[in-house]
């Protein structure tokens, strides 16, 4: 496994469990996530409560009730979808709203020990006839029967496969940010996630780490800032004022924060294959998204079942044929969501004017259906039980 990010950990658990001997290599010195906030919707937490994670996350996660697309300007709801006990119970898994660095320290306690090497960056990786050879930094070799290639964006095992791609910039960068809820308690903001849509921009913000932080995502033009990185930095005031005219709410959460990390939004079109032999990709190294569905991560979750579905009890000789089941299996769905992801960049931008008022329209069509009209298509999945 290349990558111990939330998909190259969610598969290590899920591989070691299915009896494979596992072994991550990250190139970071120590797990890291950045501070900030993450999604899972009932598709990727029913897998994690398989691996057993129920009550490590029950104790960290915050429940939303619901989720409301609401009118930039004076925060009409446009569309409401129910979360909390009735999603749970109508797809048999939870919503969560999580820290991130809280879910990776979740995942983290879950692997066996021995399983992760840190500090350790692939540079190469070339398949032989006895397996494939993995090419470290520091110029030792490891020997496996199948890598795995969860090293994210900029993924190094994607170049090696397929050669150097070219992401389109979106257009749009995204401020984040996290301020202590003490500092908004006078705007008494229930337990939900809210997402704010206006002209070109939108502004997302739910609460983490037992509902101590607030977390934001503020979605806008980008300019001429190219950077996509966690940790590159961005100006608060420049946030601001790219939210002038915004409903006070969304102006107060950004005035009450300390800082913000501004990172670029890039797309990239979906690749034509994952696997070569018995390489693959999985997560942001094989489809990754803009994160207009919060599912980027979600998708690599489903990912890790399915090849731990497929890998357990396999011969090695039958790796490549399991591989190209994967692909086969994972990639349409994977693609949707892309797809899906992309629109909403457009329908959630759009200007006022009739775009607008006939995506309102619709949105207000969607609420009088069932609650999962929209959504549920990603919310029932369930990646172990749909391998044909
Ligand atoms: C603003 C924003 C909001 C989002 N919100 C959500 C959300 O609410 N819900 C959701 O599901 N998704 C969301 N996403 C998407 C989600 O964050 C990603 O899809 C997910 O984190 C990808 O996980 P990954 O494990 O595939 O990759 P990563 O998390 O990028 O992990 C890759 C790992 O590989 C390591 N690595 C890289 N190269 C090498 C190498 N050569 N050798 C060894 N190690 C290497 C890296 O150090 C890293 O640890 C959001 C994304 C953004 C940008």
């Amino acid at each position: 496994m290349i990558g111990a990010g939330i998909g190259g950990l969610t598969a290590a658990i899920a591989l070691a469990r299915a009896g494979l001997r596992v072994r991550v290599f990250e190139q970071a010195p120590a797990l890291r996530e950045v501070g900030a906030g993450i999604q899972l919707a009932p598709n990727a937490t029913r897998i994690l409560h398989r691996l057993g994670l129920a009550d490590a996350l029950a104790r960290v996660a915050v429940k939303p009730a619901r989720s409301e697309l609401r009118r930039w300007d004076d925060g009409r709801v446009l569309w409401s979808q129910p979360l909390g006990a009735v999603i749970e119970e109508r797809f048999g898994a939870p919503y969560y709203h999580l820290y991130r660095p809280d879910l990776l320290g979740v995942l983290a306690d879950a692997l066996p020990d021995g399983v992760l090497h840190l500090g350790r960056r692939v540079t190469a990786i070339t398949e032989r006839d006895d397996g494939v050879l993995v090419r470290l930094g520091d110029g030792s070799t490891a020997r496996a029967d199948v890598a795995l290639g969860a090293d994210g964006i900029h993924s190094t095992v994607r170049a090696t496969l397929f050669g150097p791609e070219s992401p389109r910039f979106s257009g749009s960068t995204a401020y984040r940010g996290l301020v202590p809820v003490e500092r908004l308690a006078h705007l008494d903001l229930p337990r939900q996630g809210y997402a704010w849509l206006g002209p070109d921009r939108h502004f997302v913000h739910y609460y983490v780490a037992g509902a101590r932080l607030m977390n934001f995502v503020a979605v806008c033009p980008g300019g001429d800032w190219r950077i996509e990185s966690w940790s590159a930095r961005g100006r608060l005031a420049d946030a601001l004022a790219e939210f002038a005219g915004f409903h006070p709410t969304v102006r107060e959460i950004i005035r009450a924060a300390d800082e913000t990390h501004r990172w670029a939004l890039y797309d990239r079109a979906p690749l034509p294959r994952w696997s070569a032999g018995r390489v693959t990709l999985m997560g942001d190294a094989a489809h990754p998204m803009l994160p207009f569905l919060a599912q980027g991560a979600c998708q690599a979750i489903e990912d890790a079942a399915t090849l731990a579905r497929l890998l357990r009890d396999a011969p090695a000789a039958a790796v490549p044929e399991l591989l190209a089941r994967y692909e086969t299996h994972r990639k349409p769905r994977a693609t949707q969501v892309q797809q899906g992801s992309l629109e909403n960049a457009t329908t959630y931008h759009l200007p006022d004017g009739p775009a607008q008022e006939a995506r309102d329209a619709r949105y207000a069509a969607l609420a009088l259906e069932a609650p999962y009209a929209a959504r549920g298509w990603l919310f029932e999945h369930d990646a172990e039980a749909a391998i044909p």
